[in-house]
């Protein structure tokens, strides 16, 4: 077929003795992310593959779709290898455009609808996007502005496609209007597929190349695990672009198994409740706050939610207490989760024990992962001893996209990951997280970097020095905190919760990342080298 691999600078490839021993044994196939749906398309085309509000969308209507828009796509010129920023809520025109882009072996840069101007332009400037597809409005913001902007400032940036605000509209319609393309290979396997955001730690998010290799790995080992079949009704209301709702067991998952996938604007129990109910579905992945939600919510006894068999929980801590209460109260198996958008991913096993159900986060998902618990000074510790996980394995990425200086730090000269995560690993392999090194507040699920709102926050008038940290919160797991030192002679009714909350919007961040509390000090705790002690400020 002739085609050259893609070769994208600021991409750290596999070791090739690495790349060839995965594919000699079988964890990565010669396979491109489209292709398996379309395998569900000729299997069975009438059956429903999304069903979103009263919208029913068969797999032969969802292939015809993502191929005409892949047409009208390739009209407007994009081609293998272009940056694409995809800024969509949970509409099926995320999954039709995500498919599009991987037929013309485009590389969608994966946005969840909460970013702002500040993350958008981020990503369109290390990615030099060509393309930004969005809706007009969401959650109150003018994204259509956003997007106009965004076209004025950024020559590079050609094409913005701007949907209605519940998706479709004439901008749709306009690439709809193309006679479908073929479905044929327009890329290769071991080309970058996507780029996904990762929880950060430093300014500004970084983002993480997946290969179609990595991706399908990922996904043909969840099926299994997380017991998805074509009888799976997979509930998405978790942001869609969270391998959660992607590849973890995703809709990836539940399309390529040739289930059907529910999308949801959101997972409160109101939401999701009725279409638990209506749409009998089996399966749903969610973040620990909205189990709680769930949990607490006294819907759950109006509705029929007995068709839940797995309730999948990850992304953060779960607390023993609210995970024993999943069995008795919600009739479903709590299946723990425990990845990062870096790559790995365990899963607890759908035959584990209660002990190991509530306890423990899984097992690594891929016969091929690797996994190192180490000490402080990088010895291996023996199970049951808390260590900073490493892990290394043929769904993890081997560096972040154009970022040599954090690849030094975020990776070791063998190529394993630094988690920052610390876990206690049992004999049978089962990991529990218990802490975390790394500088990043875990809000809910939503990961937010310290550093990214102090750049931000310093530059308000009447603040002379910030720091933010993650403080203990019941629902949420933790909660933003800002404690800020006031510029001199500063106003100090300029610098409360609400005015930096204000200020931040402004600029452009997404509201998850908005400090919860904000506390104005006269200095920071120090450690003893004369650096802020987070720890202290985390404590008090
Ligand atoms: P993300 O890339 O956004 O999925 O974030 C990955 C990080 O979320 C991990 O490195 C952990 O710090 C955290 N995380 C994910 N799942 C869990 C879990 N089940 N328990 C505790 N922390 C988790």
């Amino acid at each position: 077929m002739g085609l050259a691999p893609l070769v994208l600078d600021g991409f750290t490839p596999y070791p090739q003795d690495v790349a060839e021993r995965y594919r000699r044994e079988g964890h990565w196939i010669d396979q491109i992310l489209p292709e398996p749906l379309f395998a569900s398309v000729a299997r069975h085309p009438e059956k429903t593959a999304i069903i979103a509000g009263d919208a029913r969308i068969g797999y032969a209507e969802l292939g015809d779709r993502v191929l005409r828009v892949a047409a009208g796509l390739q009209r407007l010129g994009i081609r293998r290898g272009d940056r694409v920023v995809v800024h969509l809520p949970n509409i099926p025109d995320f999954i039709v455009f995500v498919y599009a882009f991987w037929e013309l072996g485009a590389v969608p840069v994966f946005s969840p609808a909460a970013h702002r101007r500040t993350e958008i332009e981020h990503f369109v400037e290390v990615t030099e996007a060509r393309a930004y597809v969005t809706v007009a409005t969401h959650d109150g913001a003018d994204l259509a502005a956003l997007a106009a902007e965004l076209k004025g400032a950024w020559p590079g940036l050609e094409h913005t496609i701007v949907l209605d605000p519940a998706g479709g509209g004439t901008a749709l319609d306009a690439l709809l209007a193309h006679e479908p393309i073929a479905h044929e290979r327009r890329s290769l396997p071991q080309d970058v597929a996507l780029l996904q955001m990762s929880g950060g730690t430093t300014g500004h998010p970084k983002l993480i190349p997946h290969t179609h290799e990595t991706y399908t790995h990922s996904v043909r080992v969840s099926i299994p695990l997380c017991g998805i079949t074509d009888a799976s009704v997979q509930l998405i209301s978790v942001p869609i672009c969270h391998s959660m709702s992607v590849r973890s067991p995703g809709f990836l998952g539940v399309l390529n198994a040739g289930g059907t996938a529910v999308l949801a604007a959101d997972g409160s129990p109101d939401t999701v409740f009725p279409l638990i109910q209506e749409h009998r579905v089996t399966q749903a992945s969610i973040v620990p706050p909205l189990l709680l939600a769930w949990l607490n919510s006294s819907l759950k006894d109006r509705y029929d939610l007995s068709s839940l068999e797995t309730l999948h929980v990850g992304g953060a801590k779960l607390s023993a207490e609210a995970a024993r209460r999943v069995r008795p109260e919600l009739g479903a198996f709590l299946q723990q989760g425990f990845g990062m958008a870096e790559g790995l991913v365990n899963y607890v096993r759908l035959d584990a024990d209660e002990a190991t159900a509530v306890r423990s986060q899984g097992l690594p998902s891929s016969p091929g992962d690797e996994l190192l618990v180490l000490d402080d000074e990088g010895r291996e510790v023996p199970p049951g001893t808390p260590g900073h996980l490493l892990a290394r394995g043929p769904a993890t990425i081997r560096g972040y996209y154009r970022a040599p200086g954090l690849n030094a730090i975020s990776f070791t000269e063998d190529g394993f990951y630094r988690t920052g995560d610390i876990v206690e690993r049992d004999e049978r392999g089962y990991l529990t997280v218990v802490g975390r090194s790394k500088d990043q507040i875990n809000r809910g699920g939503e990961k937010v970097s310290p550093e990214e709102v102090e750049n931000l926050v310093l530059g308000h008038e009447g603040v002379h020095d910030v720091s933010v940290v993650g403080i203990a919160d019941r629902v949420l797991g933790e909660r933003v905190k800002a404690y800020v030192i006031l510029r001199e002679g500063a106003d100090p009714a300029v610098v409360t919760l609400g005015a930096i909350r204000r200020f931040l919007r402004e600029r452009g961040l997404a509201s998850y990342k908005l400090p919860d509390v904000l506390e104005v000090v006269a200095e920071f705790p120090r450690t003893a080298v004369g650096k802020v002690s987070k720890r202290a400020q985390r404590a008090s």
